[in-house]
């Protein structure tokens, strides 16, 4: 189903399309595509059985003009050095599109901790932390969660990196557990932003989010949320869902509460009554107002672009549109809004948790989504000045705008020494 790409040549032509446009001297792109440093590791780790693996692992810091390297920390099989660098970057331009004063990093273990027991992914975990905590740090680098890691990774990387220096660092990681000092809205953060993207992008469109009809690729933390919430706030119908195992369709709208209950007590939306069953690859081609891939890269392709029938695409995940299918897409009149602004509410969010961390001050639930409200609406709009100014997509006005923003700062910084 996926083409086969490489995310960071990928990257790399959508800054080279930036800079273009924006007329930047060649040398100052050549700066913003490169990782400014790169750290693998190969770390043993004592295993159950007594025997110990050598595990790789990577810290990639892609660019930090703006301000501390922030991005999260993955755990999979497929891990590798283009992968890291790929989402290092986009770190970066999703940094610069909300304008919060970070740069872009991104960290991973070539690992499958679903074939591992809870002891050995914590001697992995406190080994890399310690393996990659001569580079990060509260006021140098900020991991965070991603693929494979949660807040119980993340309290043992707070530990081992607090146990090095004798004092307790919270601020050195977010997406931490909410007792040791994690930002109350966090969970919900991403797919919030997302929710408050669609909301503004309707309203240029005119469409009436009220009884608009949804589907939602992927359950998880981001899709799950977002059913929630854009029903809940917005009387938007969703009416398909799906997660690894298939998908579900219904002629009524499917309740929140109701359809993530099945999920907990079954572990899938299948099944769910009243609804008839659907592949993944047919929800993504049913007739809705708005399409919301939360799951996967890659999933709308060359192939399947054509198909889509949605007139709106919020991308929760990461990298859910090939490059072909952007243009495809561009030329059918589908309203893409790219994944570096429309799942920007997850950093966002970190971004209030390091502030709260470094301040030892915490806010209220309402203090933080009303703050990401401003922060995600004033970078929509942003965002689609520069698309009606320049006449592009919005993918390419997000990137116009983000690397502008690295530009700049990295001209008044000047090149040392
Ligand atoms: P998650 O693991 O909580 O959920 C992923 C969901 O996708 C699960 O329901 C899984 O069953 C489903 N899924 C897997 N394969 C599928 C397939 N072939 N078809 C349909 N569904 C499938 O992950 P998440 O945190 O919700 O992240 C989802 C996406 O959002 C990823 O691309 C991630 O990088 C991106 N993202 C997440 C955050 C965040 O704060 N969690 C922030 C920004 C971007």
């Amino acid at each position: 189903m996926a083409d086969k790409v490489n995310p960071y040549e990928e990257m790399k032509k959508m800054v080279d399309k930036a800079g273009k446009t924006l007329g930047l001297e060649p040398g100052l792109v050549e700066v913003m595509k490169s990782p400014k440093r790169e750290l693998s590791v190969n770390f043993p780790v004592k295993m159950d059985d007594g025997k110990v693996r050598v595990f790789t692992g990577y810290r990639v810091q892609h660019n930090e003009a703006r301000g501390p390297f922030k991005g999260g920390i993955r755990f999979h099989p497929q891990v590798d050095i283009d992968e890291v660098r790929a989402l290092a970057s986009w770190m970066t331009w999703k940094t610069a599109v909300v304008d919060i004063p970070y740069g872009g990093a991104k960290g991973g273990v070539v690992a499958d901790p679903k074939q591992m027991s809870v002891g050995e992914i914590e001697r992995m975990t406190r080994r890399y932390a310690s393996e990659i905590g001569i580079i990060i740090g509260p006021m140098k680098d900020i991991p965070a969660p991603d693929v494979n890691t949660s807040g119980r990774e993340m309290a043992w990387i707070m530990d081992t990196y607090s146990m090095q220096q004798g004092f307790s660092c919270p601020g050195v990681i977010t997406g931490k557990p909410r007792e040791i000092g994690g930002s109350l809205g966090r969970p919900e953060a991403t797919s919030r932003g997302l929710v408050f993207t669609v909301r503004e992008a309707a309203k240029k469109i005119g469409m009436n989010l009220k009884g608009a009809t949804v589907a939602i690729q992927g359950y998880g933390n981001v899709g799950a949320f977002a059913h929630k919430l854009i029903e809940r706030d917005f009387g938007a119908s969703v009416i398909a869902v799906s997660d690894s195992q298939g998908g579900i369709v219904s002629e009524k709208p499917l309740k929140y509460e109701e359809v993530w209950a099945h999920k907990k007590k079954t572990g899938s939306v299948k099944g769910f009554p009243g609804t008839k069953q659907i592949a993944n690859e047919e929800l993504l081609e049913l007739k809705v107002d708005v399409l919301l891939p939360c799951a996967l890269e890659n999933v709308i392709t060359k192939e399947n672009a054509g198909g889509i029938k949605a007139k709106m695409l919020g991308e929760g995940a990461n990298g859910p549109t090939t490059f072909e299918a952007d243009a495809i897409l561009a030329k059918n009149g589908v309203l893409v809004l790219p994944d570096i602004l429309a799942n920007a509410g997850g950093v966002t969010v970190s971004y209030f948790e390091w502030v709260q961390n470094n301040y030892n001050f915490y806010w209220t639930e309402t203090e933080v989504n009303t703050k990401l409200d401003q922060i995600i609406t004033r970078a929509f709009h942003e965002v689609w000045d520069m698309h009606e100014k320049y006449k592009c997509n919005m993918r390419d006005a997000a990137y116009l705008v983000a690397v502008k923003r690295v530009a700049d700062a990295t001209k008044l910084r000047g090149f040392y020494p």
